[in-house]
């Protein structure tokens, strides 16, 4: 029998992980991505003056992501992880001061509690409270759809102390949303399946190649299996007949045909190809979404600043400081001229989005002069700063409560994304997860 047809619009985590599945399952997938290249929102280039290999944005996961790590391993990636035995970040205030959170002592909740425990920027009373809190959401917490963080973390006596030392970090790392309106509910559920579910859930895992080497076999994995991805392939619209998908209308070339298709793109790219003539009620999705820029900064210096591959920063406008030289391969054996090569990430950065590069640039080099003992003095020789300026839909109450499930109206038209609704943050697992989601759908019809 010949195999049924599906197209994918779009070669992002989503598009990926629903294309690998369906292709699994005997599909004969079709994958267009408007760009030359896959990976969507994670993506490295190369530096044209230091011919460093950089992101787009430095992307950490945790061991939590099942779904994402998968699709890595059967595309042979994996190797360029390099995972904790644990969950340890050092955490830096503005003045330098220094406390770390190191859960390897023990195995599973008392590795955690130890950890939390040993804490020296919070207080005893703070511990022992934040101790209570985790207690309470081991347990299960309810009626807080409508919550906000910050409220939350109030209601549970979280002073300001811990909440801009600890959680907050956590918070902007998880949902690129401010506490003050981030949603409660998705906080929680991350807290569960993430911090509160063991080392092996908890620990960070961070690439030792440029982000790109993650998927780039992707795209041969597929051709082994009958599939093809066709970069450089715009989608306009869908082509709509009888109430049915029977294909898409591609960016100055011919219209292709199946019997299904996913849609894998954003919501603003998909308010596009709604836009080339769907009836908005039979497709019934909503894909009015606010977004949330992060901006990577990435500073050349003269020396080498940091003593961890990572730490995170509180009380400043710089929110992470990742050490390239130390974390990937290549960018360690290219030190010449530029001994010091770190990112800075600034999660949910409106505030600073309209400013000039090099503002941004000096302006994180001069906090990390004043945290970091061995950037005191240091030359800025070069930087690079990549404003993602839509780089997650914001995670609010109003708009965790509207994300859409996979199915829409049109019975053979599905949507995937990070944005879309997985029970996860919009990240890379949540990406993961949606494909497999959508897919399924089609998988289940079989
Ligand atoms: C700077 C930055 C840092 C981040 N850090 C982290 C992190 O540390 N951890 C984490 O888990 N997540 C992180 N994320 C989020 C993560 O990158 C995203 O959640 C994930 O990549 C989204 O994948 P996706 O497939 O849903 O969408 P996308 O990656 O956006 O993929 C959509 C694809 O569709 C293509 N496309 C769009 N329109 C069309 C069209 N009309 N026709 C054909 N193709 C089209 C696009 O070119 C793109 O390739 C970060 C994101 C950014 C921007």
């Amino acid at each position: 029998m010949a195999k049924q047809k599906v197209i994918v619009i779009g070669a992002g985590v989503a598009g990926i992980s629903a294309a690998m599945n369906l292709s699994r399952n005997g599909y004969e997938v079709t994958v267009l991505e408007s760009r030359e290249f896959v990976g969507g929102r994670m993506f490295s280039f190369t530096d044209g003056k230091t011919g460093d290999v950089i992101d787009n944005g430095q992307h950490v996961m945790i061991g939590a992501y099942h779904s994402f790590l998968g699709v890595l391993d059967e595309l042979g990636t994996a190797k360029l992880l390099e995972p904790q035995k644990a969950l340890q970040v050092r955490f830096v205030d503005k003045e330098g001061q220094s406390s770390i959170i190191d859960t390897s002592k023990l195995w599973g909740d008392a590795g955690l509690l130890y950890g939390f425990m040993r804490l020296n920027s919070i207080s005893k009373s703070e511990k022992f409270r934040a101790v209570l809190f985790f207690l309470k959401l081991k347990k299960g917490i309810r009626g807080i759809d409508n919550l906000t963080v910050r409220r939350l973390l109030i209601d549970n006596r979280q002073s300001e102390n811990i909440i801009v030392r600890f959680w907050e970090p956590y918070v902007l790392a998880t949902m690129n949303t401010r506490i003050d309106s981030a949603s409660a509910k998705l906080f929680v559920d991350v807290l569960k399946k993430a911090l509160l579910s063991g080392s092996d859930n908890s620990k960070m895992i961070i690439p030792v190649a440029g982000l790109s080497e993650l998927v780039a076999p992707f795209g041969d994995w597929l051709a082994d299996r009958g599939g093809v991805v066709k970069a450089n392939n715009r989608v306009e619209g869908i082509i709509i007949e009888k109430g049915k998908c029977i294909g898409v209308a591609r960016e100055g070339g011919e219209n292709l045909y199946a019997e299904y298709v996913i849609s894998c793109v954003p919501p603003f790219a998909l308010e596009k190809i709604i836009g080339y003539g769907i009836n908005r009620k039979l497709l019934n999705t909503n894909t009015q979404f606010r977004y949330s820029p992060i901006i990577s900064v990435y500073l050349w210096l003269d020396r080498d600043i940091t003593v961890d591959k990572f730490t995170a920063l509180t009380g400043m406008k710089s929110q992470w400081i990742f050490n390239r030289r130390s974390i990937t391969k290549a960018a360690a054996e290219s030190v010449e001229g530029y001994p010091g090569l770190v990112q800075v990430t600034i999660s949910v950065a409106d505030d600073l989005s309209e400013l000039a590069s090099k503002e941004i640039a000096e302006l994180c080099h001069n906090e990390l002069s004043k945290a970091f003992p061995k950037a005191k003095g240091s030359e800025l020789l070069h930087h690079r700063v990549v404003k993602e300026k839509r780089a997650t839909i914001i995670q609010d109450i109003a708009t965790v409560n509207k994300r859409p499930g996979a199915k829409t109206g049109i019975s053979n038209f599905f949507v995937a994304g990070d944005w879309t609704d997985t029970g996860l943050p919009a990240t890379l697992e949540g990406a993961a997860v949606s494909g497999v989601a959508a897919s399924n759908e089609i998988i289940r019809n079989k």
